[in-house]
C-alpha cells in the first residue's frame, strides 16, 4: 500500500490525486491537506467570481475526493500544526501543491503606502478568502491603476468596472459587492512595462472588456505596431492583439457615453508611488522594448492613482524544512523532486503560469516520478502508517480536522445563504465555517 500526502487541495493537488488513483487504483491511500476548512484553493479563491463556468471543474475534483481511498484533511496548516519532516515519516510520498499565494513585490519606493494592494490580497478579498476579509480597500477615489498586462490584471480591471447587475450569477462575496457598487472609480489605467505584442492576456478574457455596461477600453493607436507585424505572432496572441486594435478604433462618442474608462498605458514601467499615508500618484518611466526586454528611457511622468493594484505575479509561501529558491519564489526542486519522498507540483513547482488545465499533466508527471522512486527505493513496502499515523498525531495535538463530508455541510450552508441568482454566499472567516458544522 502506498501512502501519499498531498498538501493543497487546489487544481494541482486534485489532479495529482486523480493521477495517483489512475496509476494505483485501490493500492494507494491519499490524504489531501488544506489549511482552510474548505477545498479547491485557486478555484474558490482565485478564479474570478464572474467566471463560474471555470469553477465547474470542481465537479471533477469531487469525483476524486469521494473515492474511498482519498480523504480531505481540512483546517490543518502544514509547517505549523504538523511539520513536513513528520509527514515524511508518516507517508511514502509528500507532494506540496500549495500554489503561489503571495504577491511578488513591486520593489519601488512608496510600495508601503496605503491602498497599494497586491492582486493576491485584492482577488482574495473579493473572493472571500478568510486571510483578506478585512482588507477594506478604499474605493472612494476616482483613479485606479492596475499594474501588469496578464489575465489577473484583466480580472481586476473588469471587477472594478462592473455594475451590480453584471455580477448576477457570480459568487462575489457580499462585502466586496457592496464596496464595488459604491465605488467612486472613474478611470482605470492598466500599466504594462512592455508593448501590445508582449501582453500576457488571452483573447477571450481581453475581449470581455468590450461588453462591459459602464466601462470602455481605450488603446492609443500610436502604441500599436504596424498591423503586418501581427502575422508573426502565435495565434492566441494575434487574436488578443486584434482586440487591442479594435479598442483603438472605438470612437470618442462611445467613450463619452461610459462612466469608466479602462486605458491601456504601454511602455510604462512603475518607478515610484507618492502620497501621504495613502497613495495619490504613480510615477512611470517610459520604456522601449529591446530583444524582448523593457528598457527604461529615463523619461518619467506621473498620473493620479488613488488605488493601485499590482498584478505582477505570485510567489509560493516557504514551509519550514523545505528547500526554497528565494530568487524564483518557489520550492527548490529537480523537476518536482525536492528531497527523498518530498515533491512539489503545479505553481509550487513551476511558478504561476499556465491555465488550470496545465496542472493536469503536471499531476500526472509527478505521479510518474513518485512511481519511479517507489520502484527504485522500495517505497510503499516500508509499512509507513500514512493517515492512521497522522490521525494519532492529530488527536494528540487536538487538531480540529474538517473532513470532506464536513465540507459538504459548509457548502450546503453557503448555498442556502446565497443571494438570489448567486450559487453561494461564502463564509469569509474560518470560525464561521467551523460554526456551520454545529
Ligand atoms: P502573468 O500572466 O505572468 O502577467 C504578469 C504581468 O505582470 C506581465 O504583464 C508582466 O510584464 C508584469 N510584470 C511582472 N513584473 C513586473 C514589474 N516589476 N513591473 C511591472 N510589470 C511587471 O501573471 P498573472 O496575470 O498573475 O497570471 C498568472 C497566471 O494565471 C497566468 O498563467 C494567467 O494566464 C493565469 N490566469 C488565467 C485566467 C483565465 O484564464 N481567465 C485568469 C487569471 C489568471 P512582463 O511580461 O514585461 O514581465
Amino acid at each position: 500500500m502506498r501512502q501519499i500526502a498531498i498538501i493543497g487541495s487546489g487544481p494541482a493537488g486534485y489532479y495529482t490525486a486523480e493521477a495517483a488513483l489512475k496509476r494505483w487504483g485501490t493500492d494507494v491511500r491519499i490524504d489531501i491537506f488544506d489549511c482552510l476548512p474548505v477545498p479547491y484553493g485557486l478555484i474558490r479563491s482565485g478564479v474570478a467570481p464572474d467566471h463560474q463556468s471555470i469553477k465547474g471543474v470542481t465537479r471533477r475534483y469531487e469525483q476524486t475526493a469521494l473515492a474511498e481511498n482519498v480523504r480531505f484533511v481540512g483546517n490543518v496548516t502544514v509547517g505549523r500544526d504538523v511539520g513536513v519532516p513528520e509527514l515524511r515519516q508518516l507517508y511514502d510520498a509528500v507532494v506540496l501543491a500549495t500554489g503561489a499565494p503571495r504577491d511578488r513585490p513591486l520593489g519601488i519606493p512608496g510600495e508601503d503606502l496605503g491602498n497599494v494592494i497586491g492582486s493576491a490580497a485584492f482577488v482574495g478579498w473579493y473572493n472571500g478568502h478568510p486571510q483578506f476579509t478585512d482588507l477594506e480597500p478604499d474605493l472612494s477615489g476616482r483613479h485606479a491603476v492596475v499594474i501588469g498586462m496578464g489575465n489577473v490584471a484583466l480580472d481586476v480591471a473588469r471587477i472594478l468596472s462592473k455594475r451590480e447587475c453584471e455580477f448576477e450569477g457570480s459568487d462575489i462575496v457580499n462585502h466586496a459587492l457592496h464596496a464595488l457598487c459604491n465605488s467612486g472609480i472613474q478611470s482605470i489605467t492598466v500599466v504594462g512595462r512592455r508593448g501590445p505584442h508582449q501582453i500576457m492576456m488571452t483573447p477571450k478574457e481581453l475581449g470581455e472588456l468590450a461588453s462591459l455596461e459602464r466601462a470602455s477600453p481605450r488603446v492609443d493607436p500610436r502604441d500599436l505596431p504596424d498591423a503586418e507585424e501581427d502575422a508573426f505572432l502565435e495565434p492566441g496572441l494575434r487574436k488578443a492583439v486584434a482586440h487591442l486594435r479594435s479598442f483603438a478604433a472605438i470612437p470618442e462618442s462611445h467613450h463619452a457615453d461610459k462612466e469608466i474608462e479602462i486605458a491601456f498605458d504601454f511602455f510604462a514601467k512603475p518607478a515610484a508611488l507618492y502620497g501621504s499615508g495613502k497613495v495619490g500618484e504613480i510615477e512611470l518611466e517610459t520604456t522601449t522594448v529591446a530583444t524582448g526586454r523593457a528598457v527604461g528611457t529615463g523619461e518619467t511622468y506621473r498620473i493620479p492613482a488613488d488605488l493601485v493594484i499590482s498584478c505582477i505575479g505570485y510567489r509560493t509561501s516557504p514551509i519550514p524544512d523545505v528547500p526554497f529558491d528565494e530568487r524564483a519564489g518557489r520550492f527548490a526542486s529537480d523537476e518536482g523532486r525536492i528531497l527523498p519522498g518530498l515533491y512539489c507540483v503545479g505553481w509550487a513547482r513551476r511558478g504561476p503560469s499556465g491555465t488550470i488545465g496545465t496542472n493536469r499533466p503536471d499531476g500526472a508527471n509527478i505521479v510518474e516520478r513518485i512511481a519511479e522512486d517507489i520502484e527504485a527505493n522500495a517505497l510503499g513496502r516500508s509499512g509507513k502508517p500514512g493517515g492512521e499515523g497522522f490521525d494519532r498525531l492529530a488527536r494528540d495535538r487536538k487538531l480540529e480536522i474538517v473532513t470532506f463530508s464536513d465540507w459538504k455541510k459548509i457548502e450546503e450552508a453557503e448555498e442556502l445563504a446565497a443571494r438570489e441568482g448567486s450559487p453561494r454566499e461564502k463564509f469569509v472567516d474560518v470560525a464561521a465555517m467551523i460554526r456551520a458544522l454545529d
